[in-house]
């Protein structure tokens, strides 16, 4: 089904608890054929190169104390070896306290063996391609 935004991304600088630096937090709203789908944060940083670390969380949106959240996580940013951005699945949300919103958050081995797996990589995919801010900082475009 369909993917699309809902609505802008709200974007908020924050400073790096590793480096200091000034980075981007972006919060994007994913509907799927138009109903409430993931939400992810993604956090634009220029570390080993321009890296776009994105966290997606999927589960019931209808209802504010809903406990079936699951959170996914990735990194895209250069790679050894590869001339074009990567993506490699990485502990959920680290960053991040726990709560209801994140839900349960999946270790990188966690996150490869859950049937969502498959959703969690089209929702990174869609928003390279489609969230501009997150596009602008990984493929400087
Ligand atoms: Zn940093």
């Amino acid at each position: 089904m369909l993917l699309t935004l809902d609505g802008e991304s709200h974007v908020r600088q924050q400073a790096c608890d590793h480096c200091g630096a000034e980075y981007s937090l972006v919060t994007t709203y994913v509907l799927r054929g138009g109903t409430a789908f993931a939400v992810s944060k993604t956090a634009l940083h220029h570390h080993e190169g321009a890296e776009a670390w994105i966290d997606v969380v999927f589960g019931s949106w209808h209802d504010d104390a809903a406990e079936d959240h699951v959170a996914f996580g990735c990194r895209v940013g250069p790679v050894p070896g590869s001339p074009d951005p990567a993506a490699t699945a990485v502990d959920a949300a680290v960053p991040y306290g726990d709560s209801v919103f994140w839900g349960w958050k999946l270790s990188r081995a966690e996150a490869l063996g859950h049937p969502q797996v498959q959703e969690f990589w089209t929702v990174v995919d869609f928003l390279l391609v489609n969230e501009p801010t997150i596009a602008h900082h990984v493929y400087h475009q």
